[in-house]
């Protein structure tokens, strides 16, 4: 492993992931420099804080390289096309992420990684995974995109068999060498292509997480895209190409039979060509797409091994992290659903494909997406529409292209008590039997700090109508 024992590191970012960074780097010896644009009291009181264990801090300058820099470590928010990267790039200094690090840093006799990536359902595709791991007795942890900073991870005292690991796209960006046991992209929609330039090169950074694997690459029969990364990376020899589809699985795959998960990928029994592994039921929430995590998990967690039994167990075991897809109350017969972490599209588009009808709650920040396709799939399924937040006239154009005839109503303001006339008009749209779905397709922060806290305030209003009409 590496040694960075008095090399002078820069790191970009005084955010959380920047933070760790700092510290482990200077745990090791290194030399850090924290450098942030901003210079806000909150910046001020963290670098306050780092100055005194060591670790110095520029603030208001996020483009020059400090002298003597060795090193670059960055954080997920800073674009590629950074000053500072140019900077670094100019003075011949490599710029790694907090994966890199902690992929340098893991130890000898460390635990292998098996990683996620996708525009979608990655954390709870890597959260079921160490589900299915823990119920196959295994000691392993969810990190990566989620949860404790991954370096903080690799130089912690606890010891793991194997790591589920989810990375985003940024970090694989920013990960050259890591090299996962086995890895799966789960899809590939259009999303966060200010950050990459374009599709291609967001694709190709999601295809790094195929590198170098030794057992098996997994991906989306459904998503050719994700094959097609498969047969583009460079691999160990013996490593597999494994597909899982929500139909029949053909040979290497995982699929769907009569309401069975089942595996024709790794079957010890040569007697037979097919195992069964769980069934639609044992996962929650049973939606097409949350299947389709559901077998990549499975499929990851037969490559190391596990035994069926375990896959059945760790689905039945696994909860949906909060604001996807989680059922908030029925109203007068009419069920409200909170998909709010639904930020784009193409997750709008999953949960959407989940109910009928449904009064849909859409709009926010369209980070540059075009509504139309979504709008034509979904137009059948819509008693209606109530548009909230600061694009939402661009849901509402597309609707009036591909769905005229679909009643929309237009939640103007943007304070805090939008989001409660928001559930009011759905209600008014809404008959018993169908779905209110908050599922917006959008970012949030035109309106709420994050995800979270639309989705909290849909569930406050949902809990209010309740109370009203009890
Ligand atoms: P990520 O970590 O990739 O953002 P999450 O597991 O947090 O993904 O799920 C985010 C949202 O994406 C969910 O609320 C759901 O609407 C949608 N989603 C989850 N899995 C999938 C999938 N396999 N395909 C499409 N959309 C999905």
């Amino acid at each position: 492993s590496q040694s960075w024992q008095g090399m002078r590191i820069t790191v970009a970012g005084l955010g959380v992931s920047g933070i760790s960074a700092a510290r482990a780097l200077a745990g090791l010896g290194a030399v850090v420099t924290v450098v942030d644009g901003g210079d806000s009291g909150t910046h001020r009181e963290r670098a306050a804080e780092l100055a005194e264990e060591g670790i110095s801090v520029r603030l208001g300058d996020a483009e020059t390289l400090p002298e003597g820099t060795g090193l670059v470590v960055t954080s997920p928010g800073w674009k590629p096309d950074s000053p500072l990267f140019a900077a670094a790039a100019e003075a011949g200094v490599d710029v790694v992420g907090d994966v890199e690090i902690a992929w340098q840093l893991r130890g000898e006799n460390a635990a292998p990684w098996l990683a996620i990536t996708g525009t979608n359902g990655k954390t709870t595709t890597t959260q079921m995974l160490a589900s299915i791991l823990r119920a196959a007795g295994l000691r392993t942890a969810a990190v990566g995109n989620i949860g404790t900073p991954i370096v903080d991870v690799v130089l912690g005292e606890e010891t793991y068999d194997v790591l589920a690991v989810e990375l985003s796209s940024y970090q694989l960006h920013w990960a050259p060498s890591l090299r996962a046991h086995s890895a799966a992209v789960l899809n590939l929609a259009p999303d966060h292509l200010d950050w990459h330039g374009s599709m291609e090169a967001y694709a190709a950074d999601k295809g790094r997480i195929y590198e170098g694997n030794t057992v098996a690459c997994v991906y989306n029969v459904a998503d050719p895209a994700t094959e097609d990364l498969v047969r583009e990376a460079d691999v160990e020899e013996g490593c597999r190409a494994i597909g899982f589809t929500l139909g029949a699985p053909g040979p290497s795959q995982l699929g769907v039979v009569d309401g069975i998960l089942v595996d024709r990928a790794f079957v010890a029994n040569r007697q037979k060509n097919a195992q069964e592994l769980a069934e639609v039921a044992d996962v929650n929430p049973s939606a097409p797409h949350n299947i389709a995590n559901a077998l990549a998990a499975a499929a990851l967690a037969r490559a190391f091994g596990v035994e069926p039994k375990a896959v059945r167990d760790g689905l039945r075991a696994f909860r949906p992290d909060a604001h996807r897809i989680a059922h908030v109350a029925d109203v007068e017969g009419v069920a409200y659903v909170d998909d709010s972490k639904a930020t784009n599209t193409h997750a709008a588009e999953a949960s959407l494909a989940a109910y009928e009808p449904i009064v849909w709650i859409a709009g926010g920040l369209a980070k540059g997406a075009s509504f139309d396709e979504l709008v034509q799939r979904s137009a059948k399924r819509l008693r209606g529409v109530v548009l909230i937040g600061a694009e939402r006239h661009l849901i509402a154009e597309a609707l009036a292209r591909h769905a005229p005839e679909v009643p929309v109503v237009d939640v103007e303001r943007t304070d805090t008590g939008a989001m409660s006339e928001a559930v009011r008009e759905a209600a008014g749209l809404a008959k018993p039997g169908d779905t209110v779905l908050l599922a917006p397709a959008c970012a949030s922060m035109d309106m709420f700090t994050n995800y979270n806290k639309r989705g909290e305030a849909f569930a406050e209003a949902v809990r209010g109508l309740a109370a009203e009409r009890a």
